[in-house]
């Protein structure tokens, strides 16, 4: 396993968790911009799901007009700068860039488009400002990138927006649950700092909408209300001693690793159960965290996966090691963890000896929320069901998205939702 020595510090965390896409200076962004054909047909635009002109911002990259290419990316994605490192630009952008169709590297999209809207970030460059005042009102119930995303488009249109947030810090799992080598808590924070302060949308923190009361409330006081509530916390798996000390759903393990870095506690042997990317955001975090072993047990075979492949090979490099065709059966021990009994590949069981078990397997849904609500159609998977051309749900007061309307994706997914929905709520209270 790759020895990563356990972060005592600040500094160490930061050593174990460097940036996979760190920012590019003047020079790389002029080369690596030189590199975009401009191609007519642009299929990286066409990859995007927020269809953001990649070519044109490269190209205002290239002739140093850095502010301009921060305007165009953020005209089409209000969470551009989060979305250039978080994004999973290799299955997208430049996965379908002309050149790795001839097996050369692509252009590196992502980090160009971090470099440019971090520029109009850290120096504070007045982009946007708020549409004339139309006199009306809008409730967002959760400050995700969906929420944050559609407050900005919300205000550019004149509407007074109020979001309502559970926690203490907005962006969702932005900043509470994406690995910290992918992305940090001050960046994603800046981002929006930047937004809200030019825009003026106001985010209510620790204020969780929870009852038949907020909810009347919030629909006697606004003329419409979007939910970019995501999803809830890891869903009980019924395994037996799943609730033995040691045993932590991922998303609350990420977000106490994104919260208390180097203070975070982790086991000396780990095993992480699933096999989609925040099994594999675990499991690299642990080995990260100086556990000597991890291993990540999933109960089908590695093509069945539902993690990137390049998701899987990161969690290798760290020194993380698959288990395939292990269902868990038992999690052992007399109060704390000391094992977790599996099927293997033969249908033999066998034992792992581990003290701490991450358990990767899907979150709750926000069921019991969305039947504080009149008339909203959920589907048979417990998510919102929108009309997709406008995101308005079956009560036509309420729109949705991000993960609460596709059961979880990614961020560049949930930023397109909230941007399209508020154009629907322009359209709707327009009519
Ligand atoms: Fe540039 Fe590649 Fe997009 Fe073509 S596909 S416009 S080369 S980034």
């Amino acid at each position: 396993m790759a020895e990563y020595k356990r972060p005592k510090n600040e500094e160490d965390f930061k050593q174990n968790f460097k940036q996979k896409k760190p920012l590019m200076n003047d020079t790389e962004a002029y080369y690596a911009g030189s590199k975009c054909l401009f191609c007519y047909d642009a299929p990286c635009m066409n990859a995007c799901p927020t269809g953001i002109d990649i070519p044109l911002f490269i190209k205002q990259i290239h002739t140093g007009n850095a502010e301009g290419a921060a305007k165009t990316i953020y005209n089409s994605n209000w969470i551009g700068n989060a979305c250039g490192t978080v994004c999973p630009t290799g299955v997208l952008c430049e996965g379908s860039c002309v050149y790795t169709e001839q097996d050369v590297l692509p252009v590196e999209i992502g980090r160009l488009q971090n470099y440019a809207t971090k520029k109009v970030i850290d120096s504070g460059k007045v982009l946007f400002k708020p549409g004339e005042s139309n006199g009306k009102k809008v409730a967002i119930v959760g400050a995700g990138p969906a929420g944050i995303a559609c407050a900005c488009e919300l205000r550019t249109l004149g509407y007074q927006v109020d979001i309502f947030e559970a926690k203490s810090k907005p962006s969702g799992l932005t900043v509470y649950g994406i690995a910290p080598y992918k992305i940090t808590n001050e960046e994603v924070l800046d981002e929006v700092e930047y937004l809200r302060s030019q825009l003026h949308f106001n985010i209510h923190y620790d204020l969780p909408i929870d009852s038949k009361g907020d909810i009347s409330d919030l629909e006697s006081k606004y003329d419409a209300i979007f939910l970019g509530v995501g999803l809830g916390e890891t869903a009980n798996r019924n395994i037996p001693g799943e609730d033995k000390d040691g045993v932590i759903g991922a998303v609350e393990f990420i977000e106490d690793l994104r919260m208390n870095h180097s203070n975070t506690k982790v086991g000396d042997r780990v095993v992480v159960l699933g096999g989609g990317n925040t099994a594999m955001d675990a499991a690299s975090e642990s080995a990260r965290m100086g556990a000597s072993k991890v291993i990540l047990a999933y109960r089908s075979s590695k093509e069945k996966m539902g993690a990137y492949g390049f998701e899987y090979d990161l969690a290798l490099s760290a020194g993380v090691e698959g288990m395939f065709h292990a269902s868990p059966l038992e999690i052992m021990g007399n109060g704390s963890v000391t094992g977790i009994k599996l099927t293997n590949e033969e249908g033999n069981e066998i034992v792992v000896d581990c003290d701490m078990i991450i358990k990767a397997t899907g979150q709750a849904k926000q069921g019991n929320f969305y039947s504080l609500i009149d008339g909203l159609n959920i589907d048979s998977s417990t998510k919102i069901e929108v009309n997709p051309e406008t995101n308005q749900t079956s009560n036509p007061k309420y729109f949705a998205g991000g993960d609460a309307i596709n059961g979880g994706a990614e961020v560049v997914n949930a930023a397109y939702d909230g941007k399209l929905a508020a154009n629907g709520i322009h359209n709707y209270l327009n009519q």
